[in-house]
Parts: structure tokens; sequence; C-alpha cells
């Protein structure tokens, strides 16, 4: 008997059986690695691998908002923190892992816990009763991935991840680029980037010249659906086909370029379209430039559009299986499955990114199961926090027609305009430090 199952034993599902093992609660931690089974990315069966870079980044909690959520979730006795400290290897201010010390590390703390009882099983549909934590990772198995299809509606379960680049608000030129909706209709609600005929043929050399990532072995027979395909692969088509495709100027006066004879201004020869990302307006996306260019080759060409000069981006764009919800549709503030609330989802599948803020979602699920078990009320940490602008990103801040899986950044945090760009980094850092202080003392299933 158990009072909670948690499906998957990854970064997400290893931090909440934690949480909640920790304080005396039964879990069933199933983990289909070491059962016969195993995913297109993970080597062997331990808990917590990690699958590729053995790196949570920055560790700077004073200027870094990955360094920050490090801060916050050694704050909360996070497992996964505790194992990398000990399978620390040296990366100067970044924090890197040996990532075998850091599985056994997790392993054995986890193990030692007698009412944690870990299952090496595939489970193959969601439980149909009982609390339940789903933290089975991008690369979750088929026959549950169906299942939970099924739940949410296939149109909630995406399975490749294709991001356009997404660009913080305050690096664009504005006496550059300018708002406006096509045809002016219906407000003027997109960020335009002019070019010229002669930018956007040097712009378009660029797409084909850029050195690309290659498809992973695994990933070879992955179809190019309508609505991702890769903007390189629309300028091999034909140098015209992206000024009819995603940079189409036609109905897009620029009044940067108004005259006399044309009040309006004029539609230039292309156009790149940015849309509103987050609530907060801090998030702007690429329109359709979902792309497999090389990061670096990206900054470099992107930051060659009128307008974009000295754009900093919040994540480049990318193409990869990616098994992830429409959270800000189907899950609640509490990461529970809407119309079936014994289920909360947790770690990447829920649509962060990266090892850290997988983990940090598992820690959040955690600590909400516990705040369900003990009867006491949950209260989400403060949007000025890390783990708290990550949850709230989450479960509905963000742009539900584009959501696409997101690393914490400064982007989703409550702004600080009137703080100078130079001293903001460590304004939200100290305000996120002081708000979780409060909401840590306030919140009483949590240690002190
Ligand atoms: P996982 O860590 O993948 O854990 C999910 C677990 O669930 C796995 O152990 C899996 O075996 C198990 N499972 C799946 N289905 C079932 C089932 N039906 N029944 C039982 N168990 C099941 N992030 C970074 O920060 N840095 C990187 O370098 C990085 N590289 C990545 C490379 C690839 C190829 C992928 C796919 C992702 C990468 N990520 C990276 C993103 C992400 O941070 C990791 O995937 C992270 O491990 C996600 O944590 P998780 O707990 O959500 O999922």
């Amino acid at each position: 008997a158990h009072d909670i199952h948690i499906i998957g034993g990854g970064l997400a599902g290893s931090e909440a059986a934690w949480q909640l093992g920790r304080r005396g609660y039964r879990v069933r931690l199933s983990e289909m690695r070491g059962g016969g089974d195993s995913t297109p990315a993970h080597q062997g069966a331990g808990l917590a691998e990690l699958v590729c870079s053995n790196s949570f980044r920055s560790d700077d909690d004073a200027k870094n908002a990955v360094g920050l959520l490090h801060h916050e979730m050694r704050r909360l006795d996070s497992l996964v923190m505790r194992a990398g400290e000990e399978a620390r290897v040296p990366a100067g201010s970044a924090m890197a892992v040996d990532r075998d010390v850091f599985s056994a590390a997790v392993e054995r703390e986890l193990s030692a816990l007698p009412n944690v009882e870990i299952v090496r099983e595939r489970v193959d549909v969601l439980p149909p009763s009982g609390a339940t934590i789903v933290a089975t990772g991008p690369l979750t198995a088929a026959a549950l991935a169906q299942s939970i299809a099924g739940a949410t509606g296939q149109d909630s379960l995406a399975f490749f991840d294709a991001i356009a680049p997404i660009v913080h608000r305050d690096s664009i030129d504005m006496d550059v680029a300018w708002m406006a909706a096509r045809w002016d209709k219906g407000g003027k609600d997109y960020i335009n980037c002019p070019m010229t005929r002669e930018q956007y043929e040097a712009f378009v050399q660029g797409l084909l010249d850029g050195e690309k990532t290659t498809f992973r072995e695994w990933e070879k027979d992955t179809p190019y659906f309508e609505g991702c395909m890769p903007i390189e692969v629309m300028a091999e088509r034909g140098p015209e086909t992206l000024r009819f495709g995603p940079m189409k100027p036609v109905g897009l006066d620029n009044p940067h370029a108004a005259t006399p004879e044309h009040p309006n201004g004029r539609w230039p020869y292309a156009v790149v379209q940015l849309r509103q990302d987050n609530k907060l307006g801090t998030l702007w996306n690429m329109v359709g430039f979902q792309t497999k260019l090389k990061h670096a080759e990206q900054v470099r060409l992107f930051r060659t559009i009128p307008g974009l000069e000295n754009a900093e981006f919040a994540r480049l764009g990318g193409l990869h299986r990616n098994t992830f919800l429409n959270s800000p549709v189907v899950l609640d503030r509490q990461l529970r499955l809407r119309g079936a609330e014994h289920i909360r989802f947790a770690g990447q599948i829920t649509g962060c990114e990266g090892y850290v803020e997988s983990a940090a979602v598992g820690l959040m699920a955690g600590l909400m199961a516990v705040a369900d078990l003990s009867g006491e009320r949950w209260v989400s940490p403060p949007r000025t926090t890390a783990l708290g602008a990550l949850l709230a990103h989450i479960t509905g801040d963000a742009d539900a027609d584009t959501y696409q899986p997101m690393n914490i950044n400064f982007g989703l945090f409550p702004p600080l305009p009137d703080i100078s760009k130079k001293a903001r980094k460590e304004a939200y850092t100290q305000r996120a430090k002081a708000d979780l202080g409060e909401w840590v003392a306030a919140h009483r299933a949590l240690p002190a």
C-alpha cells in the first residue's frame, strides 16, 4: 500500500519522491529502465540519469536565473541539488557533475528511505484513481503517451519541439521595429522588423550557408509537419519562399518609413514578425522561425535582422523529439490534470526545459502532494521567485497557442522596469530571495 504513485524515476520523479518520502509518506516509484525497457537517450538503469550534458548551468545566484533556482531548491532541501553537490566537478561558475556519481547518490538517498519503494516497471495507462505524479519526461514510453493523449485530447500532447527563438522585449530596437497587425486588423499586436531587398537576400543566403545541427540517429525518421518546418528548409525551396511565408510583408505599413507621399509608411521588402509569448509581455517569439541552425549561428544571423541587432534570446530555436503537454490549458495552477485531479504532472512533460527546471517542477509537485496528503492548504511560491515564475509560466501565464518548453529566465519574472538594466538582475535575485524566505516561513508543510 502506498500514499502516492510516482511514475518515472528521472530528475523530476526522484525529486518528488524525496520530498514526499522524507516527510514519511509511502511512495511507490515506478521506473521502467532496469525492468527491460529504456528510452532512445538513456544509457543505463540508474535513477536521475543525465542524458546529455553533465551541467546544471550557472551556479551564480546573484545574477543568473538558473543560479537563483539552484539557491531556492537548496533552501527546500532538494535531493537533486544535494546529490549534485556530492558529484560536483570543477566547471568555473557553472555547476557540473559526474553523472554516475550523481545518479548513484540519488538512488542511494531514495533507497535509504524505508517508505519509498522503487519498482522497475513500465506503466502503460494513467491510474484511474489514487494520488499520482506522472514524471515520465520528454521520452515518455509510447503506451503511456497514448493514454495521456486520450485523457487530454490529442491536440494537447506534443511529440516534438519545433521552437522558434524567443527574444527579450527590452532588447528590441523599437526605433527600427514597430507594432502593427497585418492590414491593421485587430490591434497592433505584432512587433515587425523591416528588411530591404538586399538585407533579405543576404539573410536567405545566411540561412542556406549556416551550419545546422544534425538529427540524432533516432530522430532521422522525424517527419517535418506543417507548422514546424525549419526556416532553412523553407529557404532551400526557393529565394521567394520565405517572402511568401513567414516573412510576408503585405499589409504591413512601416511608419518609420513614412514620407509625404506615403504618410502611413510603406511595406518593406520582407518582414520578421514577433508575437507576444507571455502575459507579462517581456518575451516575444519570432513567428515561424523554428530552426536547426547551430545556436551561435542563430545569434549571429538573427542579429542581422533590423531591430534585432542587440537582441537577447531567452531561448534559441530547435527541433527535436519531446513529449510535453499544453500545460497552460490542461493543468490547473497546482499541476493537476483538469478533469482528473488525482493526477499531477511534473518535469519536462509539463513544458519546462532542462535538468534543473525539471527537478524544480518535481520538487513543487512533491510539495503540493504533501499539502494534499497532510490536509494543508497549498500556497504557490511567489511569482517573484524562480520557482514561482516557472510554475506560473507553465500553469497559465504562457501563451497556450505557442506553448513550447522553456528554461528559467528573468523574462518570466514580473518586470522591474524602473531599475537600470545594469542593476536589474541583482534586483530580481534579491527580491526573489526575500520573498522565498517569507514564503518558507509562512508555509508549515516546509522545513523551517
Ligand atoms: P527524465 O529525466 O527523462 O525522466 C523520466 C523517466 O521516466 C525516465 O527515467 C524514463 O525511463 C521513465 N519513463 C518513461 N516512460 C515511462 C513509463 N511508461 N513507465 C515508467 N517509467 C517511464 N537538459 C539539460 O539541462 N541539459 C541537457 O544537456 C539536456 N539534454 C537533453 C538531451 C535529450 C536527447 C533530451 C531528450 C533532453 C535533454 N534535456 C537536457 C532536457 C531535460 O532536461 C531532460 O530530458 C531531463 O532529464 C528531464 O527530466 P524529467 O524528470 O522530466 O525526465
